[in-house]
């Protein structure tokens, strides 16, 4: 089914294209975006503009950012969305996001992604999160329970606790195969991010937390203790007052941001 035509369209399935087809869902996930001319409205991989035509419609401007120059050509010559857009093509994962910021104007970024790099791509837009409102993404249905999972459970992992330091997260809607064309072979469901203005937890460098949440959960099934030796003694545990021996996925995002500070500061 990788290569289903959809609007004269042969979907490429090395571009993880899967259409929008389900009007009520898109819908929904419009409503959720909220677009509006106060922000820089951004969507990523628009393709045929299942999402991008209603979005535009709402709005005065709105930026793309699509690697497939054969739907950068059909947005490009579309009759109506043509004089809204503005297109980028290329590589979303290499986009530099801050370019797009414009003064007194954070962006609302979204988009129905490619499932084949949701995971690096979350990674590539968290570093701009000063810069962004609201994100509001389709994923594959275990990337967003990964995203949303709390401390405790087996979907708790880096990418919970990197995208909980940045983000408020909230899923909003789960969507089954048969609202795309071609169907995917996994579940969908969209997923809302809300980058905090104050950091509840601010860490001294993200960078730090970014290497130690990788070494933590190197190994799942190890202690804290055993995947941090190379970090961490069981006198830093004791000052923190974390219990060494729970595995990675029993420690809160707070906690992982109170042993990179505690890193931070061992550095100095
Ligand atoms: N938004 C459309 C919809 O909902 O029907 C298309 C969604 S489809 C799942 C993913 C889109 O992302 C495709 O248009 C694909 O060509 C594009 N894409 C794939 N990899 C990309 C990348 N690295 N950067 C930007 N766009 C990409």
């Amino acid at each position: 089914m990788s290569n289903k035509v959809h609007l004269g369209h042969t979907a490429r399935k090395r571009f993880g294209q899967n259409f929008l087809t389900d009007q009520g869902v898109i819908s929904s996930i419009v409503g959720a975006i909220a677009p509006d001319n106060d922000h820089v409205m951004v969507e990523i991989g628009p393709g045929l503009g299942a999402l991008t035509e209603p979005v535009a419609d709402m709005i005065d401007n709105l930026t793309v950012v699509e690697l497939d120059r054969d739907l950068v050509k059909r947005l490009q010559y579309h009759p109506v969305l043509k004089d809204k857009l503005t297109i980028h093509q290329g590589d979303a994962l290499q986009f530099d996001f801050g370019q797009l910021q414009q003064p007194g104007k954070k962006m609302k970024v979204f988009g129905n992604l490619p499932y084949n790099i949701s995971t690096p791509l979350m990674f590539h837009l968290f570093e701009f999160a000063e810069q962004i409102e609201t994100m509001h993404f389709m994923l594959q249905k275990e990337v967003v329970l990964r995203l949303s999972a709390s401390p405790g459970t087996k979907a708790y992992g880096r990418l919970t606790v990197m995208a909980q330091y940045y983000c408020q997260v909230v899923p909003v809607l789960e969507v089954p195969p048969t609202s795309f064309t071609p169907a995917p072979k996994v579940d969908s469901a969209v997923i809302r991010l809300l980058p905090f203005e104050v950091k509840p937890w601010p860490c001294k460098n993200v960078d730090v937390l970014r290497h130690l949440v990788t070494t933590a959960f190197n190994m799942r099934r190890k202690t804290l203790r055993n995947n941090l030796k190379t970090l961490l003694s069981d006198e830093d545990f004791a000052a923190l007052q974390i219990d060494a021996s729970l595995r990675p996925e029993q420690i809160s995002v707070p906690q992982y941001v109170a042993m990179a500070n505690m890193l931070c500061d061992k550095k100095d």
